[in-house]
């Protein structure tokens, strides 16, 4: 089969197509026909050798796909082969025609949700899931920030905090992804390149602050979020590219929390939790991925290339 391997660390152009022998499923395992992979940041900082977390090389990236199930090993019950899928991680990579899977890493996609959607899935709705619910303790009636509210994650936060009753401010960096944000369902937009524009969402709340705010660029934000917090406020860091200066003052006065939150500390418990309200959340078509572009496997390098360009509608989805 055909799969992107890295054989060393480095710029995007470590992305090589490839043949490699089919993987074949053991015990407890699921091959899946890939038919669309997800692309998120994190696989460019691994790409790059930058992450805290280093494969073994040379390896084959990712772990977000949606497939049809090929087949199955001994001991699988939960799916057969025929089943629609997506995935929560990999054994062998995602970035390829075929990926083997531990069966707890493959979850049913219902038949309205698009490959496409399904390769969307995981990283981004896991994690606004997780920051928003399980960290942030968000609850019906408070108002969350997304502070980058049109990427992956924050369409993701979107969709989930506006299902639960929470009033929900987005932004984004150009007009187009105003538009989006407001699209996926967000109460308010407003630009994050505007000058004034966290002032415009402290008055949103009638000067009380903001609940809950989801911070997807912490390096460049967290000390300006603080003075918009409400009392008892929470800010959760889902993405940080770079250190930070805060007042601690901002989060005393308000008896304040700064949760950080790394999707990979999810427990096994958790991420049942957070793959049935996924499951729910598409039956009950409250959760609705937005793809922002197609690209073919071959060109994984481009996608890696537009992924930290920023200016993003949505999922970059790679096409096998
Ligand atoms: P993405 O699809 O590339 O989206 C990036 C988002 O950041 C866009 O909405 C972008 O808005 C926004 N942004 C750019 N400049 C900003 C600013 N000054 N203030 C606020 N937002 C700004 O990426 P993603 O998949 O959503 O991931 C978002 C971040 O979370 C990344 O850093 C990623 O590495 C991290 N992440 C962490 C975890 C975890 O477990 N902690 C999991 C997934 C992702 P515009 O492009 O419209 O300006």
């Amino acid at each position: 089969m055909k799969a992107i391997r890295v054989q060393q660390f480095g710029g995007p152009g470590v992305l090589h197509l490839m043949d490699v022998p089919d993987p074949s499923p053991g015990e407890g395992q699921v091959l899946v026909a890939v038919k669309a992979v997800g692309v998120n940041p994190v696989e460019t900082y691994i790409r790059a050798g930058t992450y805290v977390v280093k494969p073994a090389l040379p390896y084959t990236p990712g772990g977000d796909a949606a497939g049809v199930v090929e087949a199955v090993g001994d001991g699988v019950a939960r799916v057969k082969p025929g089943d629609r899928v997506y995935t929560a991680g990999t054994v062998t990579g995602a970035y390829a025609a075929k990926a083997l899977c531990n069966e707890p890493q493959v979850h049913p996609l219902p038949e309205h949700v698009t490959f496409q959607q399904g390769a969307a899935l995981n990283v981004p709705y896991a994690t606004a899931y997780r920051a928003l619910f399980i960290r942030a303790k968000a609850v019906p009636g408070e108002t969350v920030l997304v502070h980058g509210a049109s990427g992956g994650v924050g369409t993701a936060a979107v969709q989930w905090a506006r299902a639960a009753g929470l009033t929900v401010v987005g932004t984004a960096g150009s007009p187009g992804g105003i538009d989006l944000v407001k699209s996926v369902g967000a109460h308010h937009a407003l630009n994050h390149k505007s000058a004034g524009y966290l002032e415009q969402a402290m008055a949103l709340t009638g000067g009380k602050g903001l609940d809950v705010i989801l911070e997807m660029l912490a390096n460049v934000n967290l000390g300006n979020d603080l003075a918009v917090l409400a009392k008892h406020g929470r800010v959760v860091v889902i993405g940080s590219r770079g250190k930070v200066e805060i007042d601690a003052r901002q989060i005393m006065g308000r008896d304040a929390d700064i949760c950080g939150m790394t999707l990979m500390n999810a427990t096994p418990h958790e991420l049942s939790q957070i793959h049935a309200a996924i499951l729910a959340g598409l039956q009950n078509h409250t959760l609705n991925p937005v793809i922002n572009c197609e690209i073919a496997l071959v060109d994984a390098a481009k996608a890696h290339g537009l992924v930290m360009a920023g200016g993003s509608h949505g999922k970059i989805v790679l096409i096998p």
